[in-house]
Formats: structure tokens, C-alpha cells, sequence
């Protein structure tokens, strides 16, 4: 049954996008993101896949390069930042997507003009490409670093940029809508491309789902087969809008044995 679900992209490899998510994909949930590890199988059927597909990416919230960490893959591709970068394979450092590329000097240089005050107050700046992340995590003084950053957001938002709060960290980010789509995009329009399949767990991984849609309905893609990751906390979209539902990072990891069997 696995097979035949995966036979619009394993038939032609060398034609066929393999993407997938990473966090609660292919590396199992942990509390702390930077505990995570992606299981040495995952690793090795990865590599084994980018020999033989047109295209192996794995697109991710995580920085670009920290994916490729993560993974430890050379070979394939890396979309970092929820698509807003792309590494790829031998590429030293991620290029930001077009759109993004646009705002990256206004958002650098407004980050730039906040550093001095922020350095003093213990906030750590995070290069993240296109966007850069305010940390006050383990700041002197948290709570004045906190009440700093919301000045600094309100002036980020008044310069025309955008932010988003996570948890004890301010991102200014392009004011252009962030969506794992974007990579999805990009790498599906590669003319050897004819088929593409997503492996995704969560919320962020129904726009790259959206994504092989509208690429198929465009004529751009012959096919593709949505992977939804099924977990006690994912949402329930996930396995309604895939082809094929799979419990967990196991039931991907054999997904992967599965294509590299062929
Ligand atoms: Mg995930």
C-alpha cells in the first residue's frame, strides 16, 4: 500500500522532488529545539535518495544552515526560515528568496541602529538571513529587555517591516508573507521536475501541501503525493488534506526506505 502511494514519484526519480518538514518529521519532538536529532537512518536514506531523485530539500522554521547541521546531509537541499532561504547542495551560505532579498538591507539596518542599546541590556541579535532575531532569554534584566523590544517593534512596524513574538524573542522579519510555499515553489519549477512529494507535521506544512496543488492545477507538476505525519498534537488538517497518513517520525523514516527501495 505504501508503495503504491508512492509510485507517482518512485517510478521516476530522476523527474521526482522528494521535501519534507524537519522537526516532528523526520527528527522526533523534544522540549528544547537544540536537543533535537534526526535518526542516523534518516540521514543515511536521505543521502541515499539524493543520488537518485532530481531533487532531495528538506524545508524547515530552522535556519538553513542549521538544518544542514541538524540533518547532516551535504547533498541535498536546505529551505530555512519557513522558505524565506534556500541552501543549496555545496553552497556555503543560503541565498534569501527573492522577495526577501529586498528587505534584507532595511531589516539589517534596523537592527543594526537597535544593537548598541540592546547589546547593553543583555539582548543577543540572531542573523537569520532575512530576518533577524532579538533574543532577551537570560538577559541582566528580562523584563526591561522585554519592555525595550516592544518600543523597538512598534518602531520596526512605523519603518514598514513586520515582527512576530516567539518565545522570548522578537523576529523583524520582511514585511512579505512567510510560507514554507515559497521553497516549494521555487524548487517544483525546476524544469526536471515533474513530480514532487511533501512529508510535513504541522500547521506550517499545509501551505507546502497548498503549494503541490496549485503546481499540479498549473500544469507545472504532473503529480504529487502529500505525506501527512499524524501526531497527538498535530492538527487534524494534516491527515485530511495528504494522500497518505503515517504515524509519526517511524512511519516517515519508512516512507523513506520505501522510495530508496525502489
Ligand atoms: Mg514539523
Amino acid at each position: 500500500m505504501l508503495a503504491e502511494a508512492l509510485k507517482p514519484v518512485a517510478d521516476r526519480p530522476e523527474r521526482s522532488a522528494v521535501l519534507c518538514d524537519i522537526d516532528g518529521t523526520l527528527a522526533p519532538i523534544v522540549e528544547r529545539a537544540e536537543q533535537a536529532r534526526v535518526p542516523p537512518e534518516a540521514t543515511r536514506l536521505l543521502a541515499d535518495l539524493a543520488r537518485r531523485y532530481a531533487v532531495v530539500a528538506c524545508i524547515s522554521g530552522r535556519s538553513a544552515l542549521d538544518a544542514r547541521r541538524l540533518v547532516g546531509v551535504g547533498a541535498i537541499a536546505y529551505a530555512g526560515a519557513h522558505g524565506a532561504e534556500l541552501l543549496w547542495p555545496g553552497d556555503r551560505s543560503p541565498a534569501a528568496l527573492p522577495e526577501f532579498e529586498r528587505h534584507r538591507g532595511p531589516v539589517r539596518r534596523f537592527a543594526e541602529a537597535q544593537d548598541g542599546e540592546l547589546r547593553l541590556l543583555g539582548v543577543r541579535m540572531e542573523d537569520k538571513g532575512p530576518i533577524v532575531a532579538l533574543h532577551w532569554r537570560g538577559a541582566p534584566d528580562e523584563e526591561a529587555a522585554h519592555e525595550r523590544l516592544r518600543t523597538v517593534a512598534s518602531a520596526a512596524e512605523d519603518d514598514g517591516l513586520a515582527t512576530h513574538w516567539g518565545r522570548k524573542v522578537l523576529e523583524i522579519r520582511p514585511p512579505v508573507p512567510i510560507s514554507k510555499a515559497r521553497a516549494v515553489d521555487v524548487i517544483v519549477a525546476r524544469p526536471e521536475v515533474r513530480a514532487a512529494l511533501f512529508g510535513g507535521d504541522d500547521a506550517t506544512d499545509l501551505d507546502a501541501f497548498a503549494a503541490l496543488d496549485e503546481a499540479v492545477a498549473a500544469g507545472e507538476l504532473e503529480a504529487a503525493v502529500r505525506v501527512g505525519v499524524a501526531s497527538d498534537e498535530g492538527p487534524a488538517a494534516i491527515e485530511q488534506r495528504a494522500d497518505l497518513v503515517v504515524r509519526g517520525t517511524g512511519g516517515f523514516l519508512a516512507v523513506l526506505a520505501a522510495l530508496a527501495a525502489v
